[in-house]
């Protein structure tokens, strides 16, 4: 008995990758006795974090429900940062150019100006004169978002959960969540070394999500994502400083390319070089099957574009990774209670490949969610019901 009232956490948090750390934290500030149980460590590269940085905007052409959503990730990333004394944040701005008339430029500008978000309109000659290492063709839209910038994930997970367990929260790694079941009004947790109880459940298991949400795996797309670092011959000319984070549109290609500036040495973890990756769909695959080798198609259209749009980055490649995205049918996120669990089982899933900026806001929002049943934030349009 006294055993069994020791592993009884008001709230159990199912894989403490990047959601799952800030949820333990937010849950932590909120008075709650938390448990995160994560299968490997809490940093790793098998899940939807790999890579070590992640771009972070507000001019949200995906859907302007998100902006608001946004502002307080900013908020909160700035509270972390204060609170760990990491850089988390680096304000490099961010530079999105397609074929004018193009979507992507519409959105992102209906989105700056629903929400008075700052944007600077650039020409071709404008952009390939500010930043010598673009050369984007004539008939562009090009625009510049200043507040924008990138993360460093490894740094905000470990952030989050160090900052949990200072808290008193318990993580357990190593240590996979096999089932979980209702039993009267708490939820038995089974992992593959115990039995833990709890009064709530939140469900953050990234590309996982299908074997521990039920009813999700018709819903729940997982694809296969590559990413590849080039070392250019003059890296000085795309340090931080100089050079911005960027997304391109290339006319027959679907989604869109985007990049990093080279890191200085001891700046941010990673390989050296410039990384470029596509953002788009994605060959589907799952969390068990996902081919982690690199073909040569991975890496051939990645430097076609180079070649063509960043004429300077050369053809070195010094790295190369794999990653999931888990799409939902829209895209869009899932955070809502599970269905018929009273309240008791939160789910967030579905990040499909642009969740990363939120991780300092969904952690707070599942937190409210558990602790109070509901959230101030606007989360309607990430419920699970528009699935159908
Ligand atoms: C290549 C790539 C580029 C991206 N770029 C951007 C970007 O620029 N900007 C942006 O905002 N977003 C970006 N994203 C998306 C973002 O990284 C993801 O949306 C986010 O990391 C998803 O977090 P998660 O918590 O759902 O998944 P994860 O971080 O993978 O966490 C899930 C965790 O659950 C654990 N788990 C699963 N099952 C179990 C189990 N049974 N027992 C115990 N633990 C379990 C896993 O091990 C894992 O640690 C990108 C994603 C990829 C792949």
């Amino acid at each position: 008995m006294a055993e069994q009232e020791h592993l009884l956490y008001d709230c159990i948090v199912l894989g403490v990758g990047s959601m799952g750390a800030s949820a333990c934290y937010h849950l932590a500030t909120r008075g709650q006795k938390v448990l995160g149980i994560e299968q490997f460590d809490v940093l790793h590269t098998h899940g939807a974090h790999s890579g070590h940085t992640r771009i972070i905007r507000k001019a949200y052409f995906e859907h302007p429900d998100y902006i608001p959503l946004l502002k307080r990730a900013y908020e909160n990333w700035a509270v972390l940062e204060r609170m760990s004394g990491e850089k988390l944040y680096y304000p490099t701005g961010l530079l999105y150019a397609a074929p004018a008339g193009d979507l992507l430029i519409e959105q992102v500008k209906a989105s700056a100006k629903l929400y008075a978000i700052p944007l600077q309109i650039l020409s071709t000659t404008e952009c390939n004169d500010r930043y010598p290492p673009f050369s984007i063709p004539d008939n562009y839209d090009i625009v510049l978002e200043p507040e924008a910038g990138f993360l460093d994930v490894g740094k905000a997970i470990t952030s989050y959960a160090s900052a949990a367990v200072k808290l008193g929260a318990e993580i357990k790694t190593g240590e996979k969540v096999m089932e979980w079941k209702q039993i009267g009004d708490h939820t038995e947790v089974h992992t593959d070394k115990r039995i833990y109880h709890c009064k709530k459940l939140v469900i953050t298991a990234g590309p996982w999500s299908a074997d521990l949400v039920p009813g999700i795996k018709d819903k729940l797309k997982i694809t296969r994502q590559v990413l590849s670092w080039l070392q250019p011959a003059e890296v000085d000319a795309f340090t931080m400083d100089k050079f911005p984070c960027w997304m391109i549109v290339k006319p027959g290609t679907p989604g869109s390319y985007y990049g990093f500036p080279a890191m200085k040495p001891g700046e941010v973890a990673g390989p050296a070089g410039i990384k470029l990756a596509l953002h788009h769909l994605g060959q589907a695959t799952t969390a068990k099957t996902i081919d982690r080798s690199i073909q040569p198609d991975d890496l051939d259209h990645l430097l076609s574009f180079a070649k063509e749009y960043l004429p300077s980055a050369g053809t070195t490649i010094t790295d190369t990774a794999t990653c999931m995205y888990s799409n939902s049918p829209d895209e869009h996120f899932i955070i809502d209670h599970f269905p018929g669990t009273d309240k008791r089982v939160i789910t967030a899933w579905g990040f499909s490949g642009h969740g990363f900026k939120f991780v300092s806001v969904v952690g707070e929002v599942l937190a409210e969610l558990v602790v109070d049943g509901r959230t101030e934030m606007k989360i309607d349009f990430l419920s699970v019901d528009r699935l159908g």
